[in-house]
């Protein structure tokens, strides 16, 4: 078992986070992983409404004993859901974890603050997350510029990011973006995060509710097969290169685009449909670099487990014998 400030703070087995995920952090992947010692997030805005949200929390709570948490981001959209309402959802839900994410927190970490609940803030820059921090939230996300969906401007790698915000930030931090494997935890560990979080890894799982052939696109997919669009709207998000993306891009190489121009490409409704149906060429949908380091499609369980497995071997065979006396 690997313990750290990440574990001893939430209460989970493992120093492993199933991010919220738009169409994906739903009830069953979220309790599978919960129940590997894990700590999944249902994603609010995926639920139609926030008595969905309600009903989803509820299913999920059917299935697992164990802490789990809800996911709220708040991004430009093309038709902004009522925030507030699935912010009160999650609080009377009882739920005692949330991630929050995106623009403006504030308003929703103070609620939840003043609620008792944890709140663990994703962000893409370190000032960001030394912003959060005074904001009062429990943990930060760091995510990298290699994740999915979306990384922020500034661009900025794992490598890079992690340790400087390690450097600044004193609550606990997971490392977001990249990680799949137990290499991937052990270098998190080594930059100075206390734990890591995953979402398109956790994609291409049996428990996740995608469409079998999307999850097979991602075994197929390498690192090199992800687009960055939104760039020229300052909303940049990491997604699978596919022919809508790619057209998108080319939309946005000509310059001057709005939204309105590339609405009908990028709707999550479309994505949705992805997830459900498995055309992955249907519309945008999220995925990050670490598509290159996904081969497989095993249950939570077996993933979680394998990873932390990694990740001791590698910390006791290879590095712990790599010093020798001088
Ligand atoms: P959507 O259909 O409203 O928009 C599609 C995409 O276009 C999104 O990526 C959005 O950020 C972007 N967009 C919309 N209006 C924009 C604008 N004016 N300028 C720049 N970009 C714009 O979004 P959706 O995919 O149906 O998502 C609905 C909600 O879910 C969004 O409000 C977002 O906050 C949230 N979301 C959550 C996650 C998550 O992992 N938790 C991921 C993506 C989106």
């Amino acid at each position: 078992m690997i313990k750290t400030r990440f574990t001893e703070m939430f209460g989970v087995r493992h120093p492993i986070v199933q991010g919220g995920m738009q169409w994906v952090g739903r009830a069953g992947l979220v309790s599978a992983v919960a129940n590997a010692g894990a700590l999944g997030f249902i994603t609010a805005l995926t639920q139609p409404t926030p008595e969905e949200l309600t009903k989803e929390i509820k299913r999920c709570r059917d299935m697992t004993d164990k802490p789990f948490g809800v996911n709220l981001t708040i991004l430009p959209s093309l038709k902004p859901p009522p925030y507030a309402e699935y912010r009160h959802a999650i609080v009377e839900s009882g739920v005692k974890i949330v991630e929050t994410a995106g623009y403006k927190p504030q308003e929703h970490v103070d609620h939840f603050k003043q609620h008792g609940i944890k709140v663990i803030h994703k962000c893409t820059a370190v000032r960001h997350a030394l912003s959060a921090e005074r904001m009062g939230v429990d943990a930060i996300s760091i995510d990298g510029f290699e994740c999915a969906g979306h990384p922020g401007e500034d661009d900025i790698p794992g490598l890079i990011l992690i340790p400087m915000a390690a450097d600044k930030v004193k609550i606990p931090m997971v490392a977001s973006g990249g990680f799949g494997d137990g290499r991937g935890l052990v270098a998190a560990l080594a930059l100075g995060a206390d734990g890591i979080n995953m979402g398109t890894r956790f994609m291409a799982t049996v428990e996740s509710s995608i469409h079998q052939k999307v999850k097979e696109q991602i075994v197929a997919n390498d690192e090199r097969a992800t687009d960055l669009i939104f760039r020229t709207l300052h909303n940049t998000a990491r997604v699978a290169k596919n022919a809508v993306s790619q057209e998108v891009v080319a939309i946005e190489r000509k310059g001057g685009a709005k939204i309105e121009d590339i609405a009908h490409l990028v709707s999550g409704q479309r994505g949705k449909v992805v997830f459900e149906q498995g055309d992955q060429s249907y519309g945008i949908w999220s995925a990050g670099m670490v598509q290159g380091l996904i081969h497989d499609i095993p249950t939570c369980a077996e993933l979680i487990h394998r990873i932390v497995r990694e990740a001791e071997e590698i910390i006791r065979n290879r590095l712990d014998r790599a010093i020798v006396a001088a």
